[in-house]
């Protein structure tokens, strides 16, 4: 597959350019949207998601029984129009996330997906092999515990609910919002005792 994902960023812009042509788009909407996923959500919006549901044991419960609906909460939403569905990670069981057909993936709360995430090589192995990918990726799952591979799709999008670190008992919503990162909420990391 070539560097542009099957050639799609071609497509988009010269889709994106007969349309502005016609008259039907706005291109500096459509630049302003990218800007928002680029830079105001990033996966700080998920940082928050995740903290809270850490320190409010209602809120989490909300969380994940509707992933959009707590989300909004925060006053988080977007254009994508899918459904968000956050998974719990506990000792039990890992949960990873990954869209085998192209890049779907929850914009909302993570902002725009990491090159990786997009590549033929994750989209392919996660599913059949995911816990040598996570190796690969630095994430050794012992045996005991279960992993579960989630699909994404238009319809459906997840993201993870990782593990509260030990050693942050003491620790407050934000302090514990900037433990979080990006690829634990996408199931490829563990988020470590803070030092
Ligand atoms: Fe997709």
């Amino acid at each position: 597959m070539s560097a542009d994902h099957g050639g799609m960023a071609t497509r988009v812009e010269a889709i994106e350019g007969l349309l502005a042509q016609k008259g039907l788009i706005d291109v500096g909407s459509v630049d302003r949207l990218i800007d928002h996923f680029t830079q105001d959500v990033g996966p700080l919006n998920g940082a928050k998601v995740i903290a809270r549901a850490w320190v409010d044991a209602v809120y989490k419960k909300r969380l994940l029984e509707d992933g959009t609906k707590a989300v909004a909460e925060f006053g988080f939403g977007g254009p994508e129009g899918a459904r968000l569905i956050a998974v719990e990670n506990t000792s039990a069981v890992h949960n990873v996330v990954v869209c085998t057909l192209c890049s779907c993936y929850p914009w909302t709360v993570l902002g725009l997906p990491p090159g990786w995430y997009k590549s033929a090589g994750y989209r392919s192995r996660l599913v059949a092999q995911p816990r040598a990918v996570l190796r690969e990726m630095g994430l050794e799952i012992p045996v005991e515990v279960l992993v579960r591979v989630w699909d994404s799709s238009a319809e459906a999008r997840y993201f993870v609910l990782p593990m509260r670190p030990a050693g942050t008992e003491g620790m407050g919503e934000a302090e514990l919002a900037e433990l979080v990162t990006r690829d634990a909420m996408i199931g490829v990391a563990a988020i470590g005792e803070p030092a």
